[in-house]
């Protein structure tokens, strides 16, 4: 393999990958610049935290980079210093907020932004602040109503009108999280604006920022002057999405297989209903495929589950039987048994079958799809860093 930018792949060789995985980097800029128009003027940062949603943050970094982004949000301090090395002069914001003094030195050196999450973090990174004799930049977080993190409203408030406390931070931004962003309808969405506004109004010439994806499509008010989205950049959303998908998963067919009716597959046994045509593929739940998507008619968590299925030479096909840790199995019958070869390659998630379709098979979200992608895959990437 080749080390030019095209090709920044996670070394494991595609002629033994059980499966591989396309991030398709032209598409995740044209989510940023869609994202970033529905957001304006308000700026809009990148959520970069587990890896970039499991895409890998050494490419979405760089990526989003060239698109002009200049802000980027991680949960984790490691995360941080991964993101720091692909772009040094980025603010990077660390929403994990500080656990102790160690920590608070390990974001100055790296010139990590804290988000603080209570009053112990202000207290923490205030006292840090005076020791280095510097006061570094750091975050505010408010809990305006998902009881998560967070200042209280009440808490922030009193911050604000504390000059000797106020006076000992640096605070470059102003946050909270909305809990039902996705739920346009839902009340809450008004009342964090407002419990939100009145943080913001009191820390005058200091940012705000309030929404993720769907955060952006609730109204202008929601922008603030920074927006953090995360999943519409890696999936889209029905009011942004690219042409194709940033993400596309294949799993690669090691085996096909005759059975008959009334023959019993994988664990468990599933009974076959007809003569089958089987492809039997190298990716299974250690993948990231969740086991959960087993095929029809396999109880799973009490409840019998649809099951997930894949696409093949223009055809649907179905996962037969469940999944396992290292191998998924789908019924191929309708593609034409002959037609059907080791090392054909059967879609998992991409232009043929959406994200959203596999989560629901699932019975979870894109974003925990995303962040279970296992790291057995050989990642391709396509489209300009
Ligand atoms: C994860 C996260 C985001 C991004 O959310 P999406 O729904 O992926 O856009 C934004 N803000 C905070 C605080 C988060 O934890």
């Amino acid at each position: 393999m080749t080390s030019t930018k095209r090709d920044l792949g996670n070394g494991v060789d595609p002629r033994i990958a059980g499966g591989e995985l396309i991030i398709d980097l032209d598409a995740l800029k044209a989510n940023y610049r869609a994202l970033a128009q529905a957001s304006h003027p308000a700026r809009t940062a990148g959520v970069v935290k587990a890896n970039a949603y499991g895409l890998g943050s050494d490419v979405v970094v760089q990526a989003l980079l060239s698109e002009g982004c200049r802000d980027f949000f991680v949960a984790m301090p490691e995360e941080g210093l991964i993101v720091r090395q692909y772009a040094d002069d980025a603010r990077i914001f660390v929403l994990a907020g500080l656990v102790s003094k160690d920590v608070a030195r390990l974001y100055a050196a790296s010139d990590l932004t804290p988000v603080l999450n209570s009053l112990e973090d202000v207290a923490i990174w205030s006292a840090f602040c005076a020791t280095v004799g510097e006061l570094r930049p750091c975050a505010l977080h408010v809990d305006t109503g998902m009881t998560r993190l967070g200042l209280t409203v009440p808490e922030a408030l009193a911050l604000a009108e504390d000059e000797s406390r106020r006076g000992a931070l640096n605070i470059v931004l102003v946050m909270s999280h909305l809990a039902c962003a996705d739920e346009p309808e839902h009340p809450l969405n008004q009342r964090q604006l407002e419990s939100f506004q009145r943080v913001r109004d009191a820390f005058p010439h200091v940012e705000s920022s309030l929404a993720s994806s769907a955060g952006i499509f609730l109204g202008d008010d929601f922008h603030q002057s920074l927006t953090r989205p995360g999943i519409a950049l890696y999936i889209g959303l029905p009011d942004v999405a690219s042409q194709k998908p940033v993400v596309t998963l294949k799993a690669r067919v090691v085996q096909v297989r005759a059975a008959s009716a009334g023959e019993g597959v994988s664990y468990g046994s599933a009974v076959l209903v007809r003569d089958s045509i089987l492809a039997v593929t190298s990716v299974g739940y250690a993948d990231g495929y969740l086991r959960a998507g087993s095929g029809a008619g396999i109880p799973l968590r009490g409840v019998e589950a649809a099951g997930g299925g894949g696409f093949l030479h223009g055809r649907h096909v179905p996962v037969v039987g469940r999944v396992t840790m290292d191998l998924t199995i789908f019924d191929v019958t309708d593609v034409g048994g002959d037609r059907v070869q080791v090392g054909d390659q059967i879609e998992l998630i991409g232009e043929n079958i959406p994200i959203e379709r596999v989560a629901k098979a699932d019975g979870t979200i894109p974003y925990e799809i995303l962040t279970s992608l296992g790291s057995r895959y050989h990642r391709r990437i396509i489209g300009a860093a």
